[in-house]
């Protein structure tokens, strides 16, 4: 189809004056939906244009920006955190504003965005998590190990949750760096976990664990795994436990071993390095014990009076499928591994955004490098960025070159006049619609007081900051 004969709906408009929108005269006005990373990184493209005046409104429905830095990173990785300093510069721009505690599809919605801005790029992300969809997943004890990272990091929507950590053995379905975080949140020692930024009653909770044995479970081999190097490494290293793995799970079957040998992946050959350095350690009696396995896959997780019991496991073969990948194909060996706790961290999943389509599979909006599709079709001056778009893989770093590849689409569709035609374009006329519904509103400004009060509040005891995590306690601090 015609591009030209696409944007001809009554939402866009071709502006024939091409070269006036995004000069100082008539700001190019943008709202990203979601503050982090691939949000960040679309307002630096945006920022890095020269030729291009632009005004950048950020709607976070949380108070609080960053996104998964700020509740997904483990806080036992400040380094990684440290990449707020960039979002920060990038706010301090008088170009960009904040508006969290600001849900769009409940405050604002996709329609009302539309009336003010030229452009809405969606990077809300991947907020749910996939379910392993066995008998016994619902028990009492059973968990996504999404919930758990947002709890231990203090997401507002989690902090009521409680993890019964009066367990002493724990599953971890998948060997992803998600369920790395997780192992060796489980496995650190109340010592390292205090001069973190762990949410106060996480550090309570783990500070009282009885957890001494956690196993992380693969579907696949070890050359199939999905952690990296740097963080496996790090699981040998825990004060608060032993690394355990069984020799017999890094003999590699006939496939492995051919995909290894013709690999020239450095990183592939240091991993299985590194596992054949645990594999030769033996237990030195440390507080815990932190099992990897290999070629294990769930078919059951067991109860007894609504609880978890233990996982049913069943030994898997891996077997080659179209396009080379190799699969794991179940054998007739079962195992049942007695645990009371079990996490599934099998990946996170995105959710449908109001107004937009949605695709059930991937778990994904339906867009061409970033333009959202509808049946194939562009929706004009609708975009998305970072998992929303992509699917939840890579590392933050990856946004980047996600996030320019969205505004670059952005910037050509500017360039031929293929945008939406606001109503309202004047910057306050966004605050008074934005204050109708959500007075409690919170600001770039408002967000840097609660930031000096988290950072004040963790120089008093040793942390980068005590994160306030109940919405009542953040305006009542802001009011205060
Ligand atoms: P991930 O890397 O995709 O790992 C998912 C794991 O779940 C894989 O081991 C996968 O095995 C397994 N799995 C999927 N379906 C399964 C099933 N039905 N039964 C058993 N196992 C199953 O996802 P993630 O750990 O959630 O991480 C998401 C992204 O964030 C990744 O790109 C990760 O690197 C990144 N991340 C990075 C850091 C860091 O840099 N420190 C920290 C956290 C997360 P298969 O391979 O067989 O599918």
């Amino acid at each position: 189809m015609n591009r030209r004969d696409i944007f001809t709906g009554h939402l866009a408009r071709r502006i024939a004056t091409v070269g006036v929108l995004g000069s100082p005269d008539r700001p190019l006005r943008v709202a990203v939906v979601g503050s982090g990373p691939a949000a960040f990184y679309v307002v630096e493209r945006f920022f890095k244009q020269k030729d291009v005046t632009v005004e950048i409104d950020m709607f976070e429905r949380l108070p609080v920006p960053f996104g998964l830095v700020r509740f997904g990173v483990a806080p036992d990785h400040p380094k990684i955190k440290s990449v707020t300093k960039v979002y920060e510069r990038l706010a301090a721009d008088e170009r960009f504003r904040f508006f969290g505690n600001v849900h769009v599809g409940t405050h604002v919605s996709l329609s009302d965005l539309k009336r003010h801005y030229h452009q809405i790029c969606y990077a809300t992300g991947a907020q749910t998590d996939r379910p392993l969809g066995i008998p016994g997943d619902d028990l009492e004890g059973s968990h996504s190990a999404t919930e758990f990272v947002a709890w231990y990091n203090g997401h507002p929507d989690f902090r009521e949750h409680s993890f019964d950590l009066s367990a002493r053995r724990v599953a971890i379905v998948g060997v992803g760096n998600v369920a790395v975080d997780v192992a060796r949140i489980l496995c650190r020692t109340e010592a390292e976990l205090q001069s973190t930024d762990i949410a106060d009653y996480a550090l309570a909770a783990l500070a009282e664990s009885k957890v001494e044995e956690v196993w992380m479970l693969g579907r696949r081999g070890p050359v199939q795994a999905a952690f990296t190097n740097t963080e496996l490494r790090e699981l040998g290293e825990l004060d608060g436990a032993d690394i355990v793995v069984q020799r017999q799970d890094l003999v590699l079957d006939r496939l492995s071993a051919n995909a290894l040998e013709a690999s020239d992946d450095r990183p592939l050959a240091k991993r299985m390095e590194i596992l054949a350095q645990f594999a030769g350690r033996d237990p030195i009696g440390k507080r815990a014990r932190l099992g990897i396995r290999f070629l294990v896959s769930p078919v059951e997780i067991l109860g007894q009076d609504g609880r978890v019991a233990g996982i049913r496991l069943v030994r898997n073969r891996l077997e080659e499928r179209d396009g080379g990948a190799l699969k794991p194909v179940a054998t007739d060996e079962f195992e049942d591994l007695p645990v009371d706790l079990v996490f599934r961290s099998i990946g996170y999943r995105g959710v449908p955004l109001d107004g937009l389509p949605f695709d059930e599979w991937s778990g994904t909006i339906p867009n061409d490098e970033g333009r959202v599709l509808d049946d194939g079709d562009p929706v004009p001056g609708v975009y998305v960025a970072g998992w929303i778009k992509r699917g939840p893989t890579g590392v933050i770093g990856t946004n980047k070159p996600d996030s320019r590849e969205t505004v670059n689409r952005m910037l050509e569709d500017v360039a031929s006049g293929t945008v939406l035609d606001p109503e309202e374009s004047g910057r306050d006329d966004v605050v008074e619609t934005v204050r109708a519904v959500q007075p409690d509103f919170i600001s770039y400004d408002d967000w840097h007081k609660i930031d000096a009060l988290e950072t004040k509040a963790g120089e008093e005891s040793g942390r980068p900051r005590v994160k306030l995590t109940d919405m009542e306690d953040v305006l009542a601090a802001l009011r205060g």
